[in-house]
């Protein structure tokens, strides 16, 4: 359910998701936990913002889900769950906290209620952390960029957008790969060829639009997945990545390192295999290598036929 996430964030904002859920999932552990013992007791809550009908906007982690939910990466259903949840969670903590104080009656169903929302609210947030923890797992730890697995999970799930949407939708990749970067190694040594790889991807990251993603593919490759965009659309795209990147040189020890890319281009077709669509970029890129290298060649999946 978060795979749509996936294609928005990087890595380190990942890293920071799993921190601030565990955060305040102890915070919300802290508060089961007076809530319960007040319950237990029959006693009423000395903190009154316990049963304040906007306690949920006000917890640590009501605040932190405000702060995420205001970011629009995040605007997604699982997240407005968890923030339903979480909304219904203090409010049956008020109405049995309240009828406590009130009636000194303890309403067996309405607790129940409550330990059934509490474990379908964690349940979620669990979901959520579980999430970030794999995500971890789904980026290239030299550039940071996504690797080819989650490169795969993406196709695969555009694809079936393409499927679900059939006439009107679009969805091109294209594979890029550095030119001659084995005499970058041979010259400079594996360690600087590294940096510019992070150089490279840095690049590559900064000048696709909000919504393209870009993987590490292979070892100098780099794979681009553009929704909603036409041959030509992404031909302009990618010429801007290609002629960015060459126009950018890597500064090592003073002196400039002029870095150069290849590029294939095609579409994403609803009936395509994926591995089909790859190695039809595949064979773009190898013609815009053939024909001299630091250029970028389309190829219809019509054409290829
Ligand atoms: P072309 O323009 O035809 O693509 O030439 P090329 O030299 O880039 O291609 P080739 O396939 O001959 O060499 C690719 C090089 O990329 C060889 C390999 O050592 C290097 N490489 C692959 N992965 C890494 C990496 O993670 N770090 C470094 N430093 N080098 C890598
Ligand atoms: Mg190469
Ligand atoms: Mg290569």
């Amino acid at each position: 359910m978060f795979t749509s996430l996936l294609e928005r964030r990087d890595q380190a904002d990942v890293e920071q998701l799993s921190d601030e859920i565990k955060s305040a999932l102890a915070d919300h552990h802290r508060w089961m936990h007076k809530v319960s013992l007040a319950i237990a007791a029959r006693r009423p809550m000395k903190d009154r913002s316990f049963i304040a009908t906007d306690a949920h906007q006000y917890c640590y982690f009501g605040q932190w889900l405000r702060t995420l939910l205001a970011d629009e990466r995040f605007q997604t259903r699982a997240f407005e769950k968890i923030d339903q949840l979480h909304k219904e969670l203090h409010d049956t903590a008020r109405v049995l906290l309240l009828s406590l104080e009130q009636t000194q009656q303890f309403d067996e169903a309405q607790y129940d209620t409550f330990l059934k929302i509490q474990h379908t609210f964690f349940n979620c947030v669990l979901s959520m952390l579980e999430f970030s923890v794999i995500s971890k797992y789904q980026f290239d730890p030299t550039t940071k960029l996504l690797n080819r697995r989650s490169a795969n999970m993406l196709l695969a799930h555009e694809k079936v957008r393409l499927q679900q949407r059939a006439n009107h939708a679009s969805c091109c990749i294209a594979l890029g790969d550095i030119d001659k970067f084995k005499a970058v190694n041979d010259t400079h040594g594996h360690d600087l060829g590294d940096l510019v790889l992070e150089h490279v991807a840095c690049i590559f990251k900064a000048t696709i639009r909000k919504h393209d993603s870009v993987a590490r593919f292979g070892g100098e490759e780099f794979l681009f997945i553009m929704p909603g965009l036409d041959l030509t659309g992404t031909e302009k795209v990618i010429e801007r990545v290609r002629e960015e990147l060459a126009s950018t040189p890597y500064i090592h020890k003073g002196q400039a390192l002029t870095i150069t890319a290849s590029f294939g281009v095609t579409q994403l077709t609803p009936d395509d295999d994926i591995k089909d669509a790859v190695k039809r970029a595949d064979i773009a890129l190898y013609t815009a290598k053939d024909e001299g290298r630091n250029r970028t060649v389309c190829l219809s999946a019509t054409e290829a036929h």
